[in-house]
């Protein structure tokens, strides 16, 4: 799970640069933001492995795609890949119940409501696009928007680092 969360990383950081490469500035900062909170999501990971006395060994991070056709496109392979990831998740917690193991299963319950917004905001984003689908300026727009967001920490890594 953490070299996935790293691979989600690399795959919206290749997405922010492929959009910031075309001029959609706003949308290169929507898949920036996005790149630092999938390195979040490993480092939460870890430090819990870490804290129960595991060991983390990183494996390779697999190749990404590095250009779409439209950030609709991007957008698109956004939600289609945290569908996967809640799929992963999701098992994770019925191997953590099937263990017994509590403690996993609580930590885990962050990630199943973390990926509830990551599916809704990609959702969100697809259906803006597809209603100005066309139309520059309302792409204009939506870039303007997407400007705005900015990083916050994910919530389980505040006071350790
Ligand atoms: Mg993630």
């Amino acid at each position: 799970q953490v070299n996935a969360e790293l691979w989600s990383a690399y795959l919206y950081l290749s997405m922010s640069v492929d959009a910031e490469a075309k001029g959609f500035k706003g949308f290169g900062n929507w898949f920036y933001v996005q790149f630092r909170e999938e390195q979040d999501h490993a480092r939460i990971l870890m430090n819990y492995v870490l804290s129960r006395g595991g060991r983390v060994t990183l494996a390779p991070i697999a190749e990404v795609k590095t250009t779409w056709n439209n950030q609709l496109e991007a957008f698109e392979d956004t939600l289609t890949h945290e569908r996967k990831v809640t799929a992963m998740i999701n098992n994770l917690y019925d191997l953590a119940i099937e263990e017994k193991d509590h403690a996993t299963s609580s930590m885990l319950k962050w990630f199943i409501d973390e990926q509830v917004e990551e599916e809704e905001n990609a959702s969100t984003i697809i259906e803006s696009l597809r209603q100005v689908e066309g139309n520059k300026l309302g792409l204009y727009m939506i870039d303007k928007e997407l400007a705005a967001r900015t990083y916050a920490q994910a919530a389980p890594l505040a006071g350790k680092e």
